[in-house]
């Protein structure tokens, strides 16, 4: 699948010219899940060449990169030997060895964003000292050594209270709440123990969940999207709605906070910002991801620029394309789906056999945007494939999951 392109260029003297792709450098992304495999499909259009970095052989993204390493992104030697074969090293995940990259970068490798911003980002106590630090607003927060650290954290910040881990923490797996004092260690048992590494995060009774994808060029110019409404169910990104129904002055709140929030990261790539709006106005921030992220997906659909597209551009040094929404709404609608012979899996089944009927619709196997002339419409779309009493369903005619 070598991607290579020969353009004749017999005006000019009938010169041969080769090009391969839009841009010549190699992309080594750490992570081939779903993100990666994104990824893959974005530089597949612009013939930009990615190699993956991932301990599973039949990970997500192996069939469409360039080239597959099977090998672990948390392991020294493996992660140098990879970079070796890039021009520019990247990540679709953050939770990979950061001191190997810094290592790595004072021998001359390019990696996007820098090893400084994944080290901060891949610690959210660090990560909350960094940005609080910088003057960001977000919930207080405190580290909790034991249970008397945490008791004191409690009467701090009252119950509920927000406990999570340090580290390795991903759609809500790090995190356990204590209602009351006397849950306090049932949740932090539940995370595994105070060695772990946990911190608390006074509760913030938020009215919407709100994200924006940022994102600099290696020139240092920054693009935000339009800001979304994310709603989780589970800890689970669920719905994406975009853009965010919110005043104007929320719209550019958020938009600054996420663009300082990304300021004070470094390197080129994507960066979205998870935040929280609350009742009285203000905008506080979540949390912070380096690549593309979840609140992100509807932009293959609905943006001029998809986030994979842009991260892409980004971390190669091409000029970063319009992230402005091509289409007026757009809403991701996120099914959890189960293996065949699970209870979820015949309704996930039919879900994806309705969305393919509904027009504007797009069904991705990870996520599905719903895009349309106007929120109402495509709200209304949205209701009609998840009503269950659909006139059209015929599930005997639906997708498996597996195929899609
Ligand atoms: P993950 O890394 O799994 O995304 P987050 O820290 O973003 O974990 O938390 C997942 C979800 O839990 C958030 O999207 C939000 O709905 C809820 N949450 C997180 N922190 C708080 C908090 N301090 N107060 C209230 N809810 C919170
Ligand atoms: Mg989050």
């Amino acid at each position: 699948c070598r991607a290579s392109l020969e353009i004749q260029e017999s005006s000019s003297g009938g010169a041969n010219l080769q090009v391969h792709g839009v841009s010549h450098t190699v992309v080594g992304v750490l992570g081939g899940g779903q993100l990666g495999r994104m990824l893959c499909e974005a530089a597949s259009q612009m013939a930009i060449k990615v190699i993956i970095l991932d301990p599973l052989e039949d990970c997500p993204a192996s069939k469409l990169c360039h080239y597959h390493m099977v090998g672990s992104y948390d392991d020294s030697a493996t992660v140098e030997e990879f970079a070796k074969r890039c021009g520019v090293l990247t990540v679709e995940i953050e939770h990979v060895d950061a001191a190997t990259l810094e290592k790595l970068e004072k021998q001359g490798v390019d990696c996007q964003p820098k090893a400084s911003a994944l080290r901060i980002i891949q610690d959210k106590y660090l990560q909350k000292v960094h940005f609080s630090r910088h003057g960001i607003p977000l919930p207080k927060f405190m580290q909790i050594d034991d249970l008397e650290s945490a008791k004191r954290a409690g009467d701090l910040f009252g119950y509920p209270l927000m406990i999570k881990s340090k580290r390795l923490a991903y759609d809500g797996r790090g995190n356990a709440v204590a209602k009351s004092e006397d849950e306090i260690s049932l949740a932090v048992n539940a995370l595994g123990g105070y060695a772990r590494g946990l911190y608390v995060e006074k509760w913030t009774s938020f009215v919407k969940e709100l994200s924006v994808i940022v994102v600099r060029g290696r020139d240092n110019t920054m693009l935000c999207y339009p800001v979304v409404e994310t709603i989780h169910r589970e800890n689970i990104c669920h719905i994406v709605k975009s853009p965010a129904n919110v005043s104007w002055k929320i719209l550019k709140l958020a938009t600054d906070v996420a663009q300082k929030a990304v300021s004070s990261l470094e390197g080129a790539g994507v960066f979205a910002v998870e935040l929280f709006l609350t009742a009285d106005g203000q905008v506080l921030l979540n949390e912070v991801a380096p690549r593309p992220h979840n609140s992100g997906h509807h932009t293959i659909e609905s943006c001029l620029t998809s986030q994979f597209e842009q991260h892409l551009r980004a971390v190669v040094g091409l000029p970063l394309g319009d992230p402005s929404m091509k289409t007026p709404a757009a809403i991701m609608y996120n099914i959890l789906g189960e293996d065949e012979g699970e209870p979820g899996f015949l309704l996930a089944n039919q879900l994806i056999g309705r969305a393919l009927r509904i027009p504007g619709a797009s069904v991705h196997w990870y996520d599905k945007p719903v895009i349309g002339p106007s929120m109402g419409i495509v709200e209304a779309r949205l209701k009609s494939m998840l009503r269950e009493d659909s006139k059209n369903d015929q599930p005997e005619a639906a997708p498996r999951v597996g195929i899609i």
